[in-house]
């Protein structure tokens, strides 16, 4: 069956990942897209998501491509709706909204995903696999972007809700709490908060794994040349370098995946399964530590950021 999704914010991800990854995949066919501003030619265009969900019964998907602070109204209407969700990284702007979603998926008899797409990095599953038998002994993670290139003039990322730096850092909470074989708990954090914004640039956060080893990660926005995304994991079994955002896996230096980015068409051939298996995928784990991070996290404040 050929499922007609419709796109809710045509924004970065939605052009640059989005519309790619459906066109490719036959299990779709974009349908509409919702926009307060923006039309895409050929395609149907509704300003408002109860708009659309009125005049199209025959879309039965909805993709959720907006800020957090803004998804669970949209994803609480498609659901009563009866449409099948995907919702978009961070799936939420709380734990508990996330939670009822889920519930009222259940209810409905509707697919939700909530997907991580850095878990669809090529080397994810082989770092997942390899560690699944090794003693883990520290974990260190590196997630070091320019703030300034990959979310130019975003005013919603810095107002709460909006996560800040936990934006890309969440990617590498969802590596991380996928590859361990067991959970981590946040033990303290620091957030450096630009003194004219609301949410950090910036954020160490030390976790204990359940099993007694250390975590550490290091997320900053303000790194200009290269950028870094990097999961070190020591084991008893040698050093696991995952790099590239997660395309990259190194065994004691030597290179065992090089793979491209395809995180998008797998987020869409796993979206497809769910619905063929008329399942969810809701794991909320990333986003709790996120929130852990802010529940326990020292406020510093730091030097204006103007973009
Ligand atoms: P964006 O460029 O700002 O686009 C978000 C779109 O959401 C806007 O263009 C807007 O579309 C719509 N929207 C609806 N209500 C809104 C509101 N109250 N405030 C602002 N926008 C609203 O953001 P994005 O980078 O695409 O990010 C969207 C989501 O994708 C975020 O959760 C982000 O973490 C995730 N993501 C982003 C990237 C990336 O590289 N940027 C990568 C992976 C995941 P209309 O004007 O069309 O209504």
């Amino acid at each position: 069956m050929v499922h007609r999704i419709a796109i809710v914010g045509l924004g970065k991800i939605a052009r640059d990942q989005h519309l790619p990854s459906i066109a490719k995949n036959p299990d779709f066919e974009l349908a509409a897209i919702v926009s307060r501003n923006a039309e895409l030619e050929g395609v149907d265009h509704f300003t408002t998501l109860d708009e659309m969900l009125a005049a199209r019964p025959d879309i039965d998907t909805v993709a959720l491509c907006t800020p957090p602070q803004v998804r669970r109204q949209y994803a609480e209407a498609a659901i009563r709706a009866g449409r099948h969700v995907l919702l978009e990284k961070p799936p939420g702007a709380t734990v508990a909204e996330v939670d009822w979603l889920k519930q009222l998926a259940a209810e409905h008899s509707v697919t939700l995903f909530a997907t991580w797409h850095s878990r669809y990095a090529q080397g994810v599953e082989p770092a997942r696999n390899w560690l699944a038998d090794k003693a883990i002994q520290s974990v260190e993670i590196v997630w070091r972007e320019d703030v300034r290139r990959w979310h130019p003039g975003q005013d919603w990322i810095w107002t709460p809700g909006g996560m800040g730096v936990f934006d890309p850092g969440i990617n590498a909470l969802s590596i991380l709490t996928h590859i361990l074989p067991a959970p981590v708990l946040v033990t303290g954090a620091t957030l450096d908060v630009p003194e004219n914004r609301q949410t950090p640039i910036a954020a160490k956060i030390d976790f204990v794994s359940v099993t007694g080893h250390k975590v550490t990660a290091d997320f900053d926005w303000r790194q200009e040349g290269p950028q870094t995304w990097n999961i070190t994991v020591r084991t008893d079994a040698g050093l696991l370098e995952l790099s590239s955002g997660g395309d990259v896996v190194r065994l004691d230096g030597e290179t065992i995946v090089s793979g491209d980015d395809t995180e998008y068409d797998g987020i869409y051939t796993r979206f497809a399964q769910l619905l063929v298996d008329g399942k969810s995928d809701v794991d909320i784990s990333p986003l709790q530590l996120v929130a852990d991070a802010y529940m326990l996290g020292e406020v510093c404040k730091v030097e204006a950021f103007i973009e």
